[in-house]
């Protein structure tokens, strides 16, 4: 049976460290192997032009070096950019770019946030949601999580007009500077490698990126928020809620059958009293669902109770699905009702509406496109 690689991005430090002794390589070598892949993001062994052949040939062997190619990109007027990305098997994911400050008219945007796929597919089937239509494929290995940061700045490094650079920066500089891990897949449940991919992107020799610019979005596992919550990180936690009640939250999102409010919320008690930062609540406004002003009672309790701030999102049109975006006078009444409540509440007035920007929604516009026609 053939021999399976590890992907080079997939190894820490310490364990690449490990191998050049077994390889018979001086240390200075390791950093300089780093600097390629996390600084000068090298999509191939040969761009590495300061390793010796020899030593390239033989990391090539060892190793792989995987790159993510652009299926398909979206880029909206405001320059939200939407990738397809295809991997090696095949599979589809996505990664979506968004400046905090857009350049709508000419000025710089000077902090970019990426938002990151864990799976493909996902599991967990809510209601809404693009990314579980299809059902779940696999996880994705740490080296796939991390190569769609190195992937987006390989492309923003080839795009010399179309999107201005970070004021001032090199090159070779760290264009993504925040983190969201709320793509396709249930980060969770890919805890692993997940923790390994952050913990890479993290370390001041990899990618840099601090925890507490890094923001880890999950469905609501329980046991896993607790375990998070262990860890000696200062990652950001949001969480999927989407109703504050067992009756609302289990009408759309079956893993509240597994994991219910009181325990979630029991939960985020424990990681909020381990972490100095605030837990975020995700609540996706569908109308006649969750929307009526009488379920912002316990949702402000919710937040109150967690100390938590509250991230109302109008929903995203899914094809296919019946659900509908609440309107722009129900959306803002519903968050007035909360400030009243004394709930910090932000309600976001979407970026990136116009090119599907909820993530599983290209992929799974391409997979239809894809599939042949008549065949069920
Ligand atoms: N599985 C994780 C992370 C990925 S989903 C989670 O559920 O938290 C990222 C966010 O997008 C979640 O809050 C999800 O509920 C939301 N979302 C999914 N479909 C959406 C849609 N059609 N419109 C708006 N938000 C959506
Ligand atoms: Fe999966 Fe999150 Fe979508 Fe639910 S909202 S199906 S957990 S990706």
């Amino acid at each position: 049976m053939k021999e399976v690689k590890t992907d080079i991005k997939s190894l820490n430090r310490d364990e690449i460290a490990a191998k050049f002794v077994e390889l018979n390589e001086p240390a200075y070598r390791v950093d300089q192997l780093l600097n390629w892949l996390y600084v000068r993001r090298a999509p191939s062994w040969d761009a590495m032009t300061n390793l010796p052949k020899a030593l390239r040939a033989k990391l090539a062997e060892v190793f792989t070096l995987n790159t993510h190619k652009i299926s398909r990109k979206q880029g909206s007027r405001d320059t939200t950019q939407k990738f397809l990305w295809q991997l090696q098997d095949g599979a589809l994911i996505e990664s979506v770019l968004i400046p905090a400050n857009p350049s709508l008219y000419g000025e710089r945007s000077d902090r970019h946030t990426l938002c990151v796929s864990t799976q493909v597919g996902c599991a967990y089937g809510c209601k809404f949601c693009a990314s579980g239509l299809e059902g779940w494929k696999r996880n994705l290995r740490p080296d796939e999580i991390v190569e769609q940061i190195i992937a987006t700045e390989r492309w923003h490094d080839d795009q010399p007009e179309e999107m201005e650079k970070v004021d001032g920066t090199l090159k070779a500089d760290r264009m993504v500077n925040n983190l969201v891990i709320m793509g396709m897949g249930e980060p969770l449940s890919n805890y692993d490698n997940l923790l390994k991919a952050l913990r890479l992107l993290n370390a001041p020799w990899g990618g840099g990126i601090g925890a507490r610019k890094i923001t880890i979005s999950t469905s609501g596992l329980a046991p896993q928020i607790r375990k998070l919550a262990d860890e000696p990180e200062q990652f950001r936690l949001a969480i999927s809620l989407h109703g504050a009640t067992d009756e609302v939250r289990s009408r759309i999102m079956p893993v509240n059958k597994k994991y219910p409010v009181a325990e979630l919320a029991a939960a985020c008690d424990y990681y909020q009293n381990r972490k100095s930062k605030m837990i975020t609540l995700e609540y996706i406004l569908i109308a006649g669902v969750n929307d009526m002003l009488s379920e912002t009672k316990p949702l402000a309790a919710l937040a109150k109770r967690l100390h938590a701030k509250v991230n109302l999102i109008p929903y995203n049109k899914v094809d296919g699905l019946e659900w509908v975006r609440p309107e722009e006078e129900a959306q803002e009444a519903f968050l007035a009702a909360l400030e009243e409540q004394d709930v910090i509440a932000t309600l976001r007035r979407e970026k990136g509406h116009d090119i599907d920007a909820a993530c599983g929604q290209l992929r799974l516009k391409t997979e239809r496109e894809l599939r042949p026609q008549n065949v069920e």
